[in-house]
């Protein structure tokens, strides 16, 4: 592959543009607009030159990762590309918008993935310009340390399209899990019931935060906590994902927490705007109860 179009330049944007460009790929990496995806860039060359720091890759590398990124104000140069990935906000009618707009643009042959976290496949490929060629594409944060893909094929996605995909998800040096399309597809059909009930047992007083997160780490054996992995998330991205495992299913235990509804109000949304259970302002994260 020789280039890949990004739409959606936060933090998994951000990610996927890094990994695919230091495995020699050329991204072409939009947003709203050119000043938000050159924000993203520079946030990619502040995290490439922290591990310059701590001699993870050389500075060769790192120039050459950031070389390979380019931001673009519209879609209108991703016809060259011979993938597009959608990694724009969790919401369905963004996603649409995107779909059909790049879709005036997508190759003859190119692929368009979506890196939603649950939102049906199926369901979004009929505002892609062609079903066969749509599929789901989900990363897990941060890209550029995690080691795997679910590759999630919709019902009319073709098998080339899978396997294309498969290969182009190995070449990046992941391991790929392959879900139908279900709800919540296999990682977030798991994590997002145990951050929602995290949050209610956080909501009822049961515990602090501080508490839960401990109780998770040394009793499951969990490398984080629940509250602590959902302000990584995003806890505007975690209520979306129940959402739609709700809605979806029609099961009402996947009912939204009214605490993660009320954080998500507040505009506390975890790491990425300063604040969500823990406090990021200072040098180390501090819970907020
Ligand atoms: P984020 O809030 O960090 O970034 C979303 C980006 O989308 C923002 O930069 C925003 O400006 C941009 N955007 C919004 N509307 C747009 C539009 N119309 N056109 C172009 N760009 C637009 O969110 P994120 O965590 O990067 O999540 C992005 C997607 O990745 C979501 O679908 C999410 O479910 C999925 N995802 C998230 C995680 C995670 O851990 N955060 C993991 C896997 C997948």
């Amino acid at each position: 592959m020789k280039t890949v179009g990004i739409i959606g330049a936060g933090q998994m944007g951000s990610g996927i543009a890094q990994t695919v460009a230091a495995h020699g790929i050329d991204v072409l990496l939009a947003d709203i607009d050119l000043a938000t995806a050159e924000k993203a860039k520079a946030g990619i060359a502040k995290g490439l030159d922290r591990l310059v720091a701590k001699e993870k890759i050389d500075q060769a590398a790192a120039n050459d990762t950031l070389a390979r990124i380019t931001p673009v104000a519209d879609y209108a140069p991703m016809g060259e590309a011979e993938l597009i990935v959608e990694a724009a906000t969790e919401k369905e009618a963004i996603k649409q918008t995107i779909f059909e707009k790049a879709g005036k643009v997508l190759g003859e042959g190119a692929i368009m993935a979506s890196n939603t976290s649950s939102i049906p496949i199926t369901r979004m490929a009929n505002h892609a310009p062609d079903p066969a060629r749509f599929i789901g594409l989900h990363f897990f944060n941060p890209v550029p340390v995690m080691g795997l893909i679910e590759v999630i094929p919709g019902l009319a996605t073709a098998q080339e399209t899978t396997d294309r995909m498969t290969a182009f998800a190995q070449s990046l040096g992941k391991e790929v899990v392959l879900s139908q399309d279900e709800p919540g597809f296999v990682v977030n059909r798991i994590l997002l019931p145990m951050i929602n009930e995290a949050v209610f047992v956080l909501g009822q007083g049961t515990a602090s935060i501080a508490d839960i997160d401990k109780g998770c780490r040394l009793g499951l054996n969990h490398p984080m906590g629940p509250l602590q992995l959902a302000d990584f998330v995003g806890l505007d991205t975690c209520l979306e994902i129940v959402r739609v495992l709700h809605d979806t299913t029609g099961d009402s235990k996947y009912r939204p927490a009214p605490l993660l509804v009320k954080y998500v109000e507040a505009g506390w949304l975890g790491r990425k705007t300063g604040r969500g259970f823990y406090d990021y302002s200072g040098e180390e994260p501090v819970p907020t109860r």
